[in-house]
Order: C-alpha cells, then sequence, then structure tokens
C-alpha cells in the first residue's frame, strides 16, 4: 500500500519574518493616462512596487516593520496591530508558492512601456494627437 506523503508542516518560528517587510496597500484603479502617470511616480521611488490581483490595484512598500526583531520575532507581540492578527499562516508569503498576480510593475521604466502601449500606439498616427504633443513642448519652453 502507497505510502500518505506527510503534509510538511510551516510555523512562524521557521520564517524570517517575510510579512513583516512590506505593507499592500489597495489604490483606485487608474482610467486615464494621468492616473498611470501617478503610478509611475510611485515606482520612481526605491521599494516599491505595483500588482493588480482580482482586479484590485495595490501599493506595495517594501519596509521592514521597526518591531521585527533580530531574531525575527514580533517585539510588540501582545499589543501588536489587528490587522498583523488577522494575517493567517494557510495563506501568507512563506506557505504560498506564487502569488496569482494579473500585473506586477517592479519599477517606473515597466510602467512606462505598458503606458507607450495602451495609450501612444493608438495615438501615434492620428495627426491631431501629434499637434496636441507639440503644443505642449511649445508650452513647457
Ligand atoms: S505568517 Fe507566514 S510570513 Fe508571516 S511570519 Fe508566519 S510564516 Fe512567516
Ligand atoms: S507589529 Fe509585529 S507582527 Fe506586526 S508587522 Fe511589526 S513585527 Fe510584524
Amino acid at each position: 500500500m502507497a505510502k500518505k506523503k506527510a503534509k510538511k508542516k510551516v510555523s512562524c518560528s521557521q520564517c524570517t519574518g517575510l510579512c513583516c517587510r512590506y505593507m499592500a496597500l489597495p489604490i483606485e484603479t487608474p482610467e486615464d493616462r494621468e492616473d498611470f502617470d501617478d503610478i509611475r511616480w510611485y515606482l520612481v521611488h526605491r521599494g516599491v512596487s505595483v500588482f493588480v490581483e482580482d482586479g484590485d490595484w495595490y501599493l506595495n512598500i517594501e519596509n521592514r516593520c521597526k518591531y521585527l526583531s533580530k531574531d525575527h520575532r514580533c517585539k510588540i507581540y501582545d499589543k501588536r496591530p489587528q490587522i498583523c492578527r488577522d494575517h493567517k499562516i494557510k495563506d501568507c508569503e512563506l506557505t504560498h508558492d506564487e502569488f496569482d498576480y494579473e500585473m506586477y510593475f517592479g519599477n517606473d521604466k515597466q510602467m512606462e512601456e505598458y503606458m507607450k502601449i495602451k495609450f501612444d500606439n493608438n495615438h501615434l498616427h492620428h495627426p491631431r494627437s501629434k499637434s496636441k504633443l507639440k503644443k505642449r513642448i511649445h508650452k513647457k519652453k
């Protein structure tokens, strides 16, 4: 009889506190070029990325919590914020092999490329858009 494969048990004591090293905040879904350019501005900052999951947009900031100790424990465990208490190990960063992002932008260049495809390709052969662009450049002088 084939032996059942033992389920791998994971506990926080085996982890370096992966969930205490970033913040993911929901942001408004961008609609126009200006909105996407605002996101590009987020992405010029170090440690910032943006991802889309289940249609929702998130700003991800890599920034270690100041209460994560050198041995990866929470220094304020008894009074840690509710959001930390609600974070469950079954869906956490250590137990999930991969996150199912629909889109991921790791830096401003990636957003720039995306914006070119999303906005500029549709306008490249449109003469009115070109003249608008010229006007803008002119105004900036
Ligand atoms: S919840 Fe997951 S990511 Fe957070 S410390 Fe525990 S095992 Fe690590
Ligand atoms: S307060 Fe504690 S549990 Fe919450 S992020 Fe900081 S170290 Fe982690």
